[in-house]
């Protein structure tokens, strides 16, 4: 039995902000009251907040040494220079641990607890891959969800293609895996990692519908009910797929994942931008996560997803970076402030989403997503708790408390970050690995992926005219959604 005593903290989450000791024991809450005592560690928190660690539902952790990669690129140009073999030069199962570190460290250090993860593992090293990034994870003990992503076909496949003229030979849809082995893979995953470890827990990652052939993602729906395990997947991410959506999927790619059994609580959704205002509903009738990925939205200027409509309907939405090479951080901190700060723009102030509902969103939303009991301080929850000191914050009542945490705070205050029990960084310490060591070899490992970086630039000037006059077309096109003519 292992313990830890955090003393005379201001405990604040969702629904409290008072001062307490917190007992955790074997991992989880155990007590939380006045005076408690213990024979085990003890971590003083007088004059300093404990709040339930971040959850950040969706992000890539073999982008992480991407950082500052691209700049002028917009969604589906982004996809083919970072996502699908441009800088994205092939990773070793080594490179996946390493990146997985490095990613991890940022989100210890801005205030995040677990994470779910959708890195990208090439097929051909799948299990090596699959296995470093869940060590990686346990190694620093960093809590994980992770869903694998994959597809069976390139990545020109998930366009409208009848948009580009003159369509190069380069750009002609592939299929690029035979459905019974990418399936086959999963199995064995599911089967090595479910159940195995308290701190990774296996999922499915079907990168999106169009990206799949429908009968992989079929395939991806079915494995999620035989196996019990969850799933994410990318929902109309950009403009683009809607016009592959009404010509592939019969108008409505929601609707599609619905029929095909897709549309559970055991289904996560990242960015969930195009969606007509009947799927709004559809999604938000339906116990699926919407995760909302507000800063990496809009570096890529991807649109802007309808998260106060869904939050309207009773739709359960968690938050997201996306991953290091198209939001450039793991810092969560931006995104609870982006998701509440973002639909202002375009709402009355009474429909805004307020610094406790990005606060929902992140901790409540997070928990339903990794389907884990996390995000609250409670008897019973699993003890995923972050301590911020207050040099840069003042301790207040619980509403300017909640409005510091998402509108001023940066991460910059995060003291020590505990996981499961353990203290993963004291004062600013990461005590679990050798950090300095890992951000040298990352070193090494950015270097090399930028070395060939000149040459898979060069292939990708080929096609992009054709990218310029497709995101013209697709930018042109009207979509005529009612919360866009209100
Ligand atoms: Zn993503």
């Amino acid at each position: 039995m292992s313990e830890l005593l955090i003393r005379n903290g201001l405990l604040f989450d969702h629904d409290i902000c008072t001062s307490a000791d917190i007992l955790i024991r074997d991992g989880k809450i155990a007590a939380i009251g006045p005076s408690l005592t213990t024979s085990g560690r003890v971590l003083d928190a007088q004059g300093k907040v404990v709040m339930p660690g971040f959850i950040n539902a969706h992000t890539h952790s073999n982008q992480a040494l991407e950082k500052g990669l691209c700049d002028r690129y917009p969604l589906d140009a982004w996809m083919v220079i970072a996502s699908y073999g441009g800088a994205n030069a092939e990773l070793t199962p080594r490179d996946l641990y390493v990146s997985a570190q490095i990613g991890a460290i940022e989100m210890i250090r801005t205030g995040s607890t677990s994470v779910l993860d959708m890195p990208r593992v090439d097929l051909r090293t799948f299990e090596a891959g699959s296995n470093a990034i869940m060590q990686a994870y346990i190694d620093i003990g960093f809590r994980a969800s992770v869903a694998v992503s994959y597809t069976d076909q390139s990545f020109p496949a998930s366009l409208p293609l009848e948009l580009i003229p003159n369509l190069s030979d380069s750009l002609q849809p592939k299929r690029t895996a035979a459905v019974a082995d990418v399936i086959g893979h999963l199995e064995s995953f599911i089967a090595r990692w479910k159940g195995k470890h308290a701190l990774v827990t296996p999922m499915v990652g079907p990168s999106s519908l169009p990206r799949c052939s429908t009968e992989l993602f079929e395939a991806s729906v079915d494995l999620c009910r035989r196996c019990g395990v969850g799933m994410q997947t990318h929902l109309l991410s950009g403009k683009s797929q809607v016009f592959v959506g009404k010509q592939r999927y019969g108008g409505s790619t929601v609707d599609f994942i619905r029929r095909m059994g897709g549309l559970e609580e055991w289904a996560t959704f990242a960015h969930s931008i195009w969606l007509d205002d009947a799927e709004v509903s559809m999604l938000a009738q339906s116990n699926a996560v919407a995760v909302h990925n507000p800063v990496s939205n809009m570096k890529l200027g991807a649109g802007l997803a309808p998260m106060v409509e869904l939050r309207r309907q009773g739709g359960r939405i968690a938050l997201g970076s996306d991953g290091a090479s198209s939001a450039d951080s793991q810092n969560m901190f931006e995104t609870v402030k982006g998701a509440a700060i973002l639909h202002r723009i375009n709402h009355t102030p009474d429909q805004w989403i307020m610094a406790e509902d990005a606060l929902d969103m992140v901790w409540n939303g997070g928990a339903a997503a990794t389907r884990q009991k996390v995000g609250k301080i409670a008897v019973g929850y699993e003890a995923d708790l972050v301590v911020l000191h207050s040099r840069n914050m003042f301790l207040a009542p619980k509403d300017q408390l909640a409005g510091q945490i998402v509108h001023s705070e940066l991460g910059g205050s995060v003291d020590s970050t505990i996981v499961a029990g353990e203290i993963l960084m004291l004062e600013g310490k990461i005590a679990t690995i050798d950090e300095a060591a890992i951000h040298a070899e990352a070193q090494e490992i950015v270097g090399r992926i930028y070395a060939g970086l000149p040459e898979r630039m060069k292939k990708f000037e080929d096609v992009r005219p054709m990218f310029d006059e497709l995101e013209r077309r697709v930018h042109a096109a009207p979509l005529h959604f009612a919360r866009f003519c209100s």
